[in-house]
């Protein structure tokens, strides 16, 4: 009887615990059902509910194994952590060296299909793969909006009904090189390869002759040539931006391409001019007064393609210098103007601003 009982403790103790699991759903079973009073809680609409910050987002393949050379690139240049692996990322191309362009996006994309889409911001950083402080700047710009996102910082409020994109690598081979360069792989300036109706005509022949076939600024053998231009067309043709922000280095200054506020005939949309120097103004204002400068756009550029030519604001934000050490200063001069500019709606009514009275150096073009 002894040898009996115990073998079953032992043959009890071998099934773990499956044999009580039993018991106690038995004796579960056996209880009276409980009547359970929902318990509605008002919560106020205004508090944003604090999200974990960083969490690890699945990532293919490709895009986490370039995240690891991000990761490294970051401790290189003394940035801290990118966070690379905690943002989600889209991918569609890859660089000539097959490093994947990446870009994030907050805000809901489906809107912007629609007839009527919404005020959307586009944020370019790294076209020129030696000027490296924009990098780290967009990378910035991406983990503010996480934590505003994310109920960590306040302004979720009027920043969830916003639609921005962000490609903080837009030409990775560059920076990646043991000593960064301003021209991708192929040794083209991807800032001179846009498809702009002057690029045939101009392109080389300026190339030649202003440039002095200076290989620094090579608009490729034809326009498109790129992965990274067509990367860059592709999402101004998926999102339709109203505004976009292009950060690059060290000319120090705020730069405008655009619909035209200088001039008295406007063409297309008559608000988006004033609008558009409206924040152009504001811009400035934020960063300490910051220089606006017209810097003439060239066959190929960027300014040219989105701004000349398809009447999207276009500011580029060049940053003082491309010294790693730079990084914190410049974000923290930049912030709130890189923030009131993802909220400035490009197509809300202003009041038309008047023309500035005096033009004098405005007049590059
Ligand atoms: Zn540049």
């Amino acid at each position: 009887m002894t040898r009996v009982f115990i073998t079953l403790i032992f043959v009890s103790l071998l099934s773990g615990c499956a044999l009580f699991d039993k018991i106690s759903y038995f004796k579960e079973e056996t209880k009276p059902p409980v009547e359970v009073k929902k318990i509605v809680v008002d919560i106020p609409k205004k508090i944003t509910p604090k999200l974990p910050l960083w969490e690890k987002i699945p990532q293919n393949k490709v895009v986490d194994k370039y995240c690891d050379k991000v990761e490294a690139k970051f401790r290189h240049w003394g940035w801290g952590r990118s966070r690379c692996k905690n943002i989600k990322w889209k991918n569609v191309r890859k660089s000539f060296l097959g490093d994947p362009l990446i870009w994030t996006v907050y805000g809901s994309e489906e809107l912007q299909k629609t007839a009527t889409p919404k005020d959307m911001t586009l944020i370019l950083c790294g076209v020129h793969g030696d000027e490296i402080t924009p990098i780290k700047f967009c990378f910035d710009i991406i983990h503010h909006i996480e934590r505003v996102m994310k109920g960590h910082i306040p302004g979720h409020e009027e920043l969830k009904d916003k639609l921005v994109a962000i490609a903080p690598i837009v030409t990775p081979d560059s920076f990646f090189k043991r000593r960064p360069t301003r021209t991708n792989a192929r040794g083209v300036d991807v800032n001179r390869n846009f498809p702009t109706k002057d690029w045939n005509k101009d392109a080389i022949r300026l190339w030649k002759s202003r440039y002095r076939s200076d290989k620094r600024r090579y608009p490729g053998p034809k326009a498109l040539s790129e992965q990274e231009t067509y990367f860059q067309v592709n999402l101004i043709k998926r999102y339709r931006p109203t505004k976009i922000i292009t950060v690059h280095a060290p000319l120090t200054i705020l730069d405008y391409d655009g619909p035209d506020f200088r001039s008295e005939h406007n063409h297309g949309d008559p608000l988006l001019a004033p609008n558009a120097q409206e924040l152009l103004v504001q811009m400035s204002k934020m960063s300490n007064d910051y220089k606006i400068k017209n810097y003439p756009f060239f066959p190929g550029s960027l300014g040219n393609y989105a701004g000349n030519e398809r009447n999207i604001p276009t500011y580029t934000l060049e940053l003082p210098t491309s010294d790693n050490r730079n990084h914190k200063k410049y974000w923290a001069k930049f912030k709130k103007a890189i923030h009131s500019a993802i909220l400035h709606d490009m197509k809300k009514e202003v009041e038309v601003a008047k023309r500035p009275s005096k033009e004098g150096e405005n007049t590059t073009h």
